[in-house]
């Protein structure tokens, strides 16, 4: 089942996630239905305070981008569900890359992140993994994993382009953007010339 995407300026993607347990209620369908809502929106990660549950689960594929030239995949991609994670290491040259958020439609700017993340979760059968992750997989790790955080790529942005996206941002609290998936936005926008 496809599920709304929580937008910019709503709380929920504001708060530190909590862990859970395995016994979480329909985790197993769960997953499956954030797997379908980032295919349809033609994401590579996707983390549950996106679908507005403030839990620690994200999910990544960056396979996809294994033939897509524009991205330059140099390495071979993972698909995998990161459950509980918690970074234990950051290291490597920082490099900037261009990103982009299913939550910030329509944005994107170059963000400075470490190259390499060491990385403690547990997989969708709650086996526990240490595993280190560089590139662009480190990179959607990196940014997924800020979503459980309760932070935003655009935290990570210098002050100046945050001023010159503030007007932006602040359109698509108010749903004044065009997104071609299902999106949920913190406050309902109501065209000016709308009969009321
Ligand atoms: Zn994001």
């Amino acid at each position: 089942m496809i599920l709304p995407i929580i937008a910019y300026g709503t709380h929920v993607l504001r708060r530190q996630a909590d862990p859970i347990a395995a016994e979480y209620p329909e985790l197993e369908k769960l997953i499956a239905n954030m797997w379908e809502t980032m295919y349809n929106a033609h994401g590579v990660g996707l983390a549950a305070p996106q679908i507005g549950l403030s839990i620690r689960l994200f999910v990544v594929d960056s396979v996809q981008l294994e033939d897509d030239e524009e991205r330059e995949m140099e390495q071979t991609g993972i698909k995998k569900v990161f459950i509980n994670a918690q970074i234990l290491h950051e290291d490597g040259e920082p490099w900037l890359y261009e990103e982009g958020c299913l939550s910030i439609p329509d944005i994107r700017a170059e963000v400075s992140r470490p190259d390499l993340v060491r990385i403690r979760y547990f997989d969708e059968n709650f086996q526990e993994h240490t595993e280190e992750f560089d590139g662009l997989n480190g990179r959607i790790i990196q940014h997924e994993y800020d979503h459980i955080e309760g932070k935003l790529f655009t935290d990570r942005i210098s002050p100046l382009k945050r001023r010159l996206l503030k007007n932006r941002l602040e359109d698509i609290t108010k749903g004044k953007v065009d997104v071609r998936y299902k999106m949920k936005f913190p406050i309902r926008y109501v065209e000016s010339n709308a009969q009321l």
